[in-house]
């Protein structure tokens, strides 16, 4: 697991980041650092490398979190939330028709061992989620996807933005329901207005912040 723990002064958010399945997503584990209570956000596989990393950082899981619904990030949900007894928060339901569908997107693949899964709490824009007593703001960002969303902690300034920006890149918008014109809408008047010194965790790569991509990031100019 590699930590990724946001480096604001006073924080008491940590972040440690476990690469999960062929197609090595971000499963993303957030927890606060006195209470070692956190969330799992996206877990798309390997649940049992997860499960590994829960009880290596001693946290208490006491949500699932979804960005969005394509397999990478959705494969593992289902068996996680059985073995944790937890409920799954998100995505928007617009991605409903994606996670029925997790076991179709899999033998498109080649990939065997994944379960369709629902949600417990669909999000919205404007929504807000509660990980361990630290607020995060939601923002539907579509584009990627019909229904992905973004997680927003505006007191740790970190946001959890799924597959809707990456460093240096963008989402894929190449499906049949991809939207490369909402994507850019979305992460220009939503992601971009929360400020330069916003980091982000992406659902693949490197973390990085909003400031660095308004610069460098050939999908913004
Ligand atoms: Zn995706
Ligand atoms: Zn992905």
């Amino acid at each position: 697991m590699t930590d990724t723990s946001p480096s604001t002064a006073g924080g008491r958010l940590a972040a440690g980041i476990v690469q999960v399945t062929p197609f090595q997503q971000n499963c993303t584990l957030i927890w606060d650092e006195v209470t070692k209570v956190g969330a799992v956000v996206d877990p798309g596989g390997d649940v049992d490398r997860i499960r590994q990393a829960i009880a290596k950082a001693g946290i208490t899981v006491e949500t699932i979190l979804l960005t969005h619904g394509h397999i990478d990030h959705v494969g593992g949900a289902a068996e996680l939330r059985e073995a944790l007894g937890v409920e799954i928060i998100g995505p928007h339901q617009a991605d409903r028709f994606l996670m029925d569908g997790v076991e179709k997107q899999a033998a498109g693949y080649g990939l065997t061992g994944v379960r369709n899964v629902g949600s417990d709490r669909w999000l919205a824009e404007g929504d807000t989620v509660t990980v361990a007593g630290h607020r995060f703001d939601i923002l539907h960002c579509p584009g990627h996807s019909p229904g992905s969303v973004v997680f927003v902690s505006k007191a740790q300034r970190l946001a959890l933005v799924g597959d809707v920006l990456f460093r240096g890149s963008i989402g894929r918008t190449d499906f049949p329901y991809g939207d490369h014109e909402a994507l850019i809408s979305a992460i220009k008047t939503k992601l971009q207005p929360l400020g330069d010194d916003f980091a982000f965790i992406c659902g693949h790569g490197p973390t990085g912040t909003l400031g660095e991509e308004r610069r460098t990031n050939p999908f913004l100019r």
